[in-house]
């Protein structure tokens, strides 16, 4: 039986070497296997965990996919080394690029590689702030709260936007502030 596609958000990090065209790159990857939605703007976040590094570059976009969820972690684990992050690098530390899965429609999932929504969704606000243009009503299926009202619990501080929802279509970062020329 042909799957359904589902509704997915995903997180974008990187705070190593082009950082825009890590992304940009990842976003391209992204669509030989799902669907690209909206795009949220641009941030420049502040590390967390691990404070002696470089800063990041954070987004989050919708997809659509026919992937189940543990298919999609390989999909985007393997996305990942392709973009040579090193596997086994210091958790939460340096990356080329990191790619999270925070929403699966409404799915739960409990397994030791893979947990969704995404275990820390709820605390980051550099995923809540741009998780928050994209669907600011939906609700975490767990904790029952929307979007909005998780991000009014964390607040926004230490994430700065940079660049408005356009910036993924661009070939050029003129105008970006913080973005390699
Ligand atoms: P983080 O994304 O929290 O900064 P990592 O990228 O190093 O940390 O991820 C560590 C592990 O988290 C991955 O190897 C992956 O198996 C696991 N993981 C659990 N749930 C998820 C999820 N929803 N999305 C992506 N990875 C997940
Ligand atoms: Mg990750």
């Amino acid at each position: 039986m042909a799957s359904l596609a589902a509704t997915v958000y995903l997180s974008l990090g990187t705070n190593l070497g082009d950082r825009l065209a890590n992304l940009r790159l990842a976003l391209a990857r992204l669509q030989t296997l799902a669907c690209l939605g909206d795009v949220s703007s641009l941030y420049e976040t502040d590390p967390q965990g691990v404070s002696d590094q470089p800063l990041f570059l954070n987004a989050v976009c919708r997809v659509t996919t026919g992937l189940e969820p543990q298919a999609l972690l390989r999909f985007l684990k393997n996305l990942e080394r392709e973009s040579g992050r090193q596997p086994g690098g210091q958790r939460w530390g340096p990356r080329l690029i990191d790619l999270d899965i925070l929403l699966y429609n409404d799915r739960v999932v409990d397994a030791p590689e893979l947990t969704i929504p995404h275990p820390r969704l709820a605390e980051r606000a550099f995923v809540l702030v741009p998780l928050c243009e994209l669907v600011p009503e939906l609700r975490h299926p767990l904790l029952g709260k929307t979007m909005k009202a998780l991000l009014a619990s964390v607040g926004k501080k230490g994430v700065r936007r940079i660049a408005p929802r356009t910036w993924e279509k661009g070939e050029r970062n003129e105008g970006i502030a913080g973005a390699e020329a």
